[in-house]
């Protein structure tokens, strides 16, 4: 059995902003298309106020970015660049091409084929998220995308440096200075100025996540990768009601729209931690956004087993999943929806969203239902190729599928087969 101390806002309501957004990316991108650089320039004035004829970084710009940075500063972007590199290098390893003879004289393969190019969304309009520039363009680099543009909005009025600088370590290819869904369209459709891309990745907010999911099919994406969710699964023994709060806090601050959600096994941890939630409001710096999301998403569970609270955790699908139980490994072993897990409380979201190396790009909405989060297999395509060695195979192989081909009434197909049975088995299969 399970309780909610408190729920997040109703479905209805969440259905009507979905809308109303769904309603402003498709005017905006049906407007690039028609208008492409104008209607870029337009949106950047508007929504960010931000106006130039070339959103294209120049080199000047790049370097004196990278030249702002502190010793430290640069020490602190590599280190963790480092560790998202090395972490996408060994995946990427394991992604083996394949070549196999599957029976006497018929050979079947894949290779991973990187995409040729990639657009790395990096968010920047409530906070200049660097990390995303690590999260998307190294990964691209590791999977071997030759052309990797990157975009992210300016931030209180101009070029993030950090961002910028980060984007330029990761080594992008090409940056622009914009933001949101004219970011987002301009890489997919193309302008006069920006060559389109093929794939488009990276996180952002219920505008660019939206604009993203429009533009499937005419350009791949990663993932549905919105405004961020986090579930706080935790009990008494595996931590203590503040340090619950100050995981849920510590990812509810990006934005009014982000939930956060405690799924405990004990109805009184349950409500210590929603004191110090209460408590820590009245001094994080950024407590206006998390406020509102707490009011408006916040959630508290009380399950009585572990078993219920997998089965909760797999519904709700939440992008992060903190486990800070007696057994953590108890949900690594049984849960199926996550973005990503974060195992007992020595770890923690905020190491897997800015150093430790995994990836924070991750899927929101329950999107974790079928997808896992950014990785270099996302810039691969796994294509296939076959080869039949011996005329004796082609024969064999063309029998078969002459008569599957009469089964479905593919004529044209059936002779594909036919013409080879009789040129290399010296035989007609009838049809
Ligand atoms: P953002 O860069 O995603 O969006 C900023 C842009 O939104 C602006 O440039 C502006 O052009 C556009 N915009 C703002 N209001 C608009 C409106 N009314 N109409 C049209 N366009 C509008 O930056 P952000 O807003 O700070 O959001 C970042 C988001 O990324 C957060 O929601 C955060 O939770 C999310 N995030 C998700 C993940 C993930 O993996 N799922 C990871 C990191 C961050």
């Amino acid at each position: 059995m399970a309780i909610w101390l408190k729920r997040g806002a109703a479905a209805e309501s969440k259905a009507e902003a979905d809308r109303k957004v769904r309603d402003v990316v498709e005017a905006a991108l049906a407007d690039i298309e028609k208008r492409g650089d104008a209607a870029v320039r337009e949106m950047s004035v508007k929504f960010d106020g931000w106006d130039r004829d070339d959103y294209r970084l120049s080199q000047a710009e790049i370097d004196a970015a990278v030249d702002s940075l502190s010793p430290q500063e640069r020490k602190d972007i590599e280190f963790a660049q480092a560790q998202v590199r090395n972490f996408a290098q060994i995946q990427r390893e394991s992604m083996k091409d394949v070549e196999v003879e599957t029976m006497p004289g018929v050979v079947l393969g894949h290779r991973n084929v990187p995409i040729q190019a990639a657009g790395c969304y990096v968010p920047g309009g409530k906070y200049p998220l660097l990390a995303s520039a690590h999260m998307s363009v190294i990964t691209a680099k590791v999977a071997g995308v030759p052309r990797v543009v990157t975009c992210a909005p300016p931030f209180q009025g101009k070029p993030a440096r950090a961002i910028v600088a980060a984007q330029a370590l990761a080594g992008a290819d090409t940056i622009y200075a914009l933001g949101g869904i004219q970011a987002i369209g301009a890489m997919a459709i193309g302008t006069e100025t920006i060559d389109p891309v093929d794939i488009l990745v990276g996180p952002g907010n219920a505008f660019v996540a939206e604009a993203k999911r429009q533009l499937f099919g005419r350009v791949g994406i990663d993932l549905f990768a919105g405004p961020t969710e986090t579930l706080i699964i935790a009990d008494e023994i595996g931590c203590d009601p503040e340090m619950a709060a100050t995981d849920i806090l510590g990812q509810i601050e990006h934005g009014p729209d982000s939930p956060g959600v405690l799924l405990t096994n004990s109805e009184s941890f349950a409500r210590a931690t929603m004191a110090e939630i209460d408590r820590l409001l009245e001094i994080l710096p950024t407590a206006d956004h998390a406020r509102k999301a707490w009011e408006a998403f916040g959630e508290v569970i009380v399950a009585d087993s572990y078993e219920m609270m997998v089965r909760i955790a797999d519904d709700i699908a939440s992008e992060h999943v903190q486990v800070m139980t007696a057994d953590p490994d108890y949900f690594l072993q049984n849960m199926t929806n996550y973005g990503a897990l974060f195992l007992g409380n020595r770890t923690n979201v905020s190491f897997g969203d800015k150093v430790i190396g995994t990836n924070h790009t991750l899927p929101t909405k329950k999107a974790a239902r079928y997808t896992g989060g950014l990785w270099v297999g996302k810039f691969l395509k796994t294509c296939t190729y076959q080869k039949v060695l011996t005329d004796e195979a082609s024969a064999l192989v063309g029998e078969y599928c002459s008569r599957l081909c009469a089964l479905e009434g593919f004529a044209g197909h059936g002779e594909q087969a036919n013409i080879r049975v009789r040129r290399f088995g010296g035989r007609d299969v009838p049809y």
